[in-house]
């Protein structure tokens, strides 16, 4: 082993190589302050170095794990004391951006914020954004497609996505930097590592699709008493602002709640009172400031009018704008409970309230104090629900600030099988799926075939042989 160690050594340099101790002084997650384990990290500075590497680990049969920003939500970023890590941080260049074509090649390793950053600086815009923003990488998010807050108009990573070129486990280069918006030359082979969480190939540089920059901005919260006035804003602010519509993110009351507590740390302001049912946030985005926020209040104003909205509050400032995001932002208050589970589902939008209601009423009969708290990205059919069966055990004011996950015990490991049980099994029976944008991971592996059938998981399989034959890459993960 301390050959192949050596080996790595000679082709990325003694010091982009961290043994098992030096792993350890990592932390193993964005949310999570645990020693990182793996045998040992290699810190490529290029694509020809990727290769090299990846050759050398499939000679070895060496699994290695790849590793991003790691903000991943599922454990597809996790790597044990036997694997390689093999992480893009050295992968930060922006190669190009070419304005009349408008795209943008970078390595995969960039961070997403910077990205957004030089695509906006040239009067363009990249179409993904995330709360991870400032950490999550390229890379990862083209591995797990991510989706976000304005899938809604620009669709999720995939629709970012011109050219790749990804190295494959026995070190081949797979060169596919088509910066072309039509290209049906035969298959389009970037669309099967989109998606497949480090799985298939390692992602080393991109060519991005970036859109006319949208600098007039309009955003408000909007208050509910019923869910169908939700749905019914929702479809009338879309057919009103048409493509400027940029996102329609919803928050149930007890997040709403949580978020705006004054006597937790970090909550946010609450420009609403925190009794209805449920909130939106709206916002446009458009070229024209008075044109565009003319039609954005004209369409709040209908449909106040129309007593979909009870109550709204519109942005005055980008300080007001920031303060409506962070209440949906603010998801690491609720990973202040122990345990806590973390959903990422789709379902479709008529199902979502007698959906929440089953599992609520399922949960409520196992743990009577339950806490569901659920948001999301409902334009996209996309919610983000998280379980908490003690809602008594939270952390008011972390003395770090940070929030770390606790690793479960195994009384609460069992309650998480049972929580996912009640929770796949009704999105099963309503055509929804286990995970919407967040992958699958190691997390959601077994639950895999509630959303795809037998047959999808053989051929995943059948095309994880053929690239990979030696099983190196992400083992054991999705499949
Ligand atoms: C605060 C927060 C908010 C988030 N919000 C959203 C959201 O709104 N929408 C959403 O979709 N996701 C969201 N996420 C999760 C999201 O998946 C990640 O933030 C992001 O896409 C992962 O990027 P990363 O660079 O951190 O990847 P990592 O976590 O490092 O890796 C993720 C997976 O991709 C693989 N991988 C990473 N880089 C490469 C590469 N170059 N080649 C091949 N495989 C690779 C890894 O092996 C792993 O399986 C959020 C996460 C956090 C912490």
């Amino acid at each position: 082993m301390s050959d192949l160690i050596e080996q790595l050594r000679d082709i990325v340099g003694s010091n982009h190589v961290l043994n098992e101790q030096d792993v350890a002084l990592r932390a193993r997650h964005f949310w999570d302050s645990s020693p990182m384990q793996a045998l040992a990290l290699v810190k490529p500075a290029n694509t020809e170095q990727v290769s090299a590497v990846l050759a050398l680990c499939h000679s070895h049969k060496q699994a290695v794990v790849t590793h991003g920003g790691i903000t991943g939500l599922v454990d597809g970023d996790k790597s044990t004391i036997e694997e390689i890590v093999l992480s893009l941080e050295r992968m930060r260049n922006i190669e190009t951006i070419d304005t009349a074509g408008k795209t943008m090649t970078v390595q995969a390793g960039c961070i997403l914020q910077n990205v957004q950053q030089a695509a906006s600086e040239q009067g363009l815009l990249y179409g993904l954004d995330l709360g991870a923003r400032g950490s999550c990488t390229i890379g990862g998010n083209i591995s797990t497609n991510a989706g976000g807050l304005s899938v809604l108009r620009y669709g999720m990573t995939r629709e970012q996505i011109l050219g790749l070129e990804v190295v494959l486990a026995d070190g081949t280069v797979l060169n596919s930097m088509n910066t072309l918006l039509k290209n049906n030359a035969g298959y389009d082979l970037k669309q099967l590592f989109i998606g497949s969480e480090g799985t298939l190939g390692v992602v080393t540089r991109a060519v991005l699709r970036l859109r006319p920059n949208t600098p007039t901005v309009n955003t408000a919260i909007l208050a509910f008493d019923r869910f169908e006035q939700v749905s019914q804003t929702l479809s009338h602010m879309s057919a009103n602002l048409n493509s400027q519509l940029n996102a329609f993110e919803i928050i149930w009351n007890d997040f709403y709640r949580l978020s705006t507590n004054q006597k937790i740390k970090g909550a946010a302001r609450a420009p609403l009172s925190d009794n209805y049912n449920a909130y939106a946030i709206v916002e446009s985005q458009g070229a024209n400031s008075e044109a565009d926020q003319a039609a954005f209040m004209q369409a709040l104003e209908s449909a106040i009018e129309d007593e979909k909205i009870v109550d709204a509050v519109v942005a005055q400032s980008e300080k007001e704008r920031d303060e409506i995001w962070t209440i949906r932002e603010n998801v690491d208050l609720m990973l202040r409970h122990h345990p806590i589970f973390i959903y990422d589902i789709s379902l479709p939008i008529v199902t979502m309230e007698a959906y929440l209601e089953k599992v609520k009423k399922q949960l409520g009969e196992l743990w009577p104090n339950v806490t569901v708290y659920a948001y999301g990205h409902l334009a996209d059919s996309n919610l983000h629900v998280s379980v908490a069966p003690q809602p008594e055990n939270y952390v008011l004011n972390p003395v770090s600030g940070n929030t770390e996950t606790e690793p479960l015990c195994e009384e609460h490991r069992q309650w998480y099988e049972t929580c996912n049980k009640i929770m796949f099994e009704a999105l099963s029976q309503i055509d929804g799926s286990v995970s919407a944008e967040h992958g699958i991971g190691l997390m959601k592996k077994q639950y895999l075939h509630y959303s795809r059938t037998q047959s999808e998981i053989n051929t995943m399989g059948v095309l994880k042989k053929a690239l990979d034959p030696n099983n190196i890459l992400n083992p054991g993960k999705i499949i």
